[in-house]
């Protein structure tokens, strides 16, 4: 949990911060209160009068500004309205997790993928995982943006049999507006995990207003198709609002709320882009 980049369509905002959150459900609050009585840091703010216009007025609502994340509040609430974010783990514990899975990767022959946020900043962790998986049979896959040092990619490129690559817009000044960071060091990792004969999947969400025109699709296909054979796919993931619960759970705002999900039709030219240039793309992966 935790991401080094801040895309604003995010679809997994629950992974952006790198610290526990809470989950605020309110079809199941039943208004006990319970949580504004466990509070040491008074963040839990009684129901304000009726009658009044807010969002939520008539509900007890975390104010996140005061909030420690102790998590009372979560062990207090018995309707599950409150739920905690992000648990702590050892590689050890997740290993554990993994290995209960065995059977089922032996049989289907899948395996583990390291996801986020964004495992790279959390090398030390990313690598033992990767590494205890490999030592244990189990195919492994590493979800990055990219975004790290070189250093850090090239001590994981031993343990990880493919990597799911996300590539976002090949415009530096565009990307820095929606992501937040520079993607000259994104795509110069990819650029050298390709020399090193890795073997990627490239991932681009396709973004509406930000990468979705025929023009932009034609760059990275020329861009992808000069890496070489590395590139074993690409797959194109349409924008989609089914988040939005999330962001309401979060207490966060999201831009994208109002936005239509993409309908795979409305990809389906794009992806003739990218196989015109002799990459093999699918939509969704
Ligand atoms: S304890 Fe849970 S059910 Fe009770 S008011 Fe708080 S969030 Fe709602
Ligand atoms: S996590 Fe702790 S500080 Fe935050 S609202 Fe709950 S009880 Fe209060």
């Amino acid at each position: 949990k935790g991401c080094t980049l801040n895309c604003a369509w995010c679809h997994n905002p629950e992974c952006i911060h790198f610290f526990p959150e809470i989950y605020w459900k309110q079809s199941l609050c039943r208004q006990c209160g319970r949580c504004f009585d466990v509070c040491p840091q008074e963040a839990v703010q009684p129901p304000i009068a009726l009658g009044r216009e807010e969002e939520n007025a008539h509900y007890y609502k975390i104010d996140l500004s005061r909030c420690d994340r102790c998590m009372r509040c979560v062990e207090a609430c018995i309707y599950g309205a409150l739920s905690r974010v992000g648990e702590p783990k050892t590689v050890e514990e997740v290993l554990q997790e993994v290995e209960r899975d065995m059977p089922f990767y032996l049989n289907s022959g899948g395996g583990m993928t390291v996801t986020g946020g964004e495992p790279t900043a959390f090398p030390d962790f990313t690598r033992e995982l990767l590494r205890g998986a490999c030592e244990r049979g189990i195919h492994t896959c590493l979800d990055t943006s990219g975004f790290c040092e070189w250093e850090v990619l090239d001590s994981l490129r031993p343990y990880t049999n493919i990597f799911l690559y996300d590539i976002k817009c090949l415009s530096g000044k565009l990307h820095v507006m929606r992501t937040g960071v520079n993607n000259s060091p994104i795509l110069a990792n990819l650029r050298r995990l390709a020399e090193c004969g890795e073997t990627i999947i490239v991932r681009i969400p396709v973004i509406p207003a930000f990468n979705d025109s025929p023009e932009h699709m034609e760059k990275v296909a020329d861009f992808l198709r000069g890496l070489g054979p590395s590139v074993m796919r690409v797959d194109l993931l349409p924008f989609h609002n089914w988040c939005q619960d999330k962001y309401r759970w979060l207490g966060r705002e999201w831009e994208y709320r109002d936005v239509e999900s993409l309908p795979t039709s409305e990809v389906d030219d794009l992806l003739d882009i990218m196989e015109e240039h002799g990459l093999k793309t699918t939509i969704g992966g």
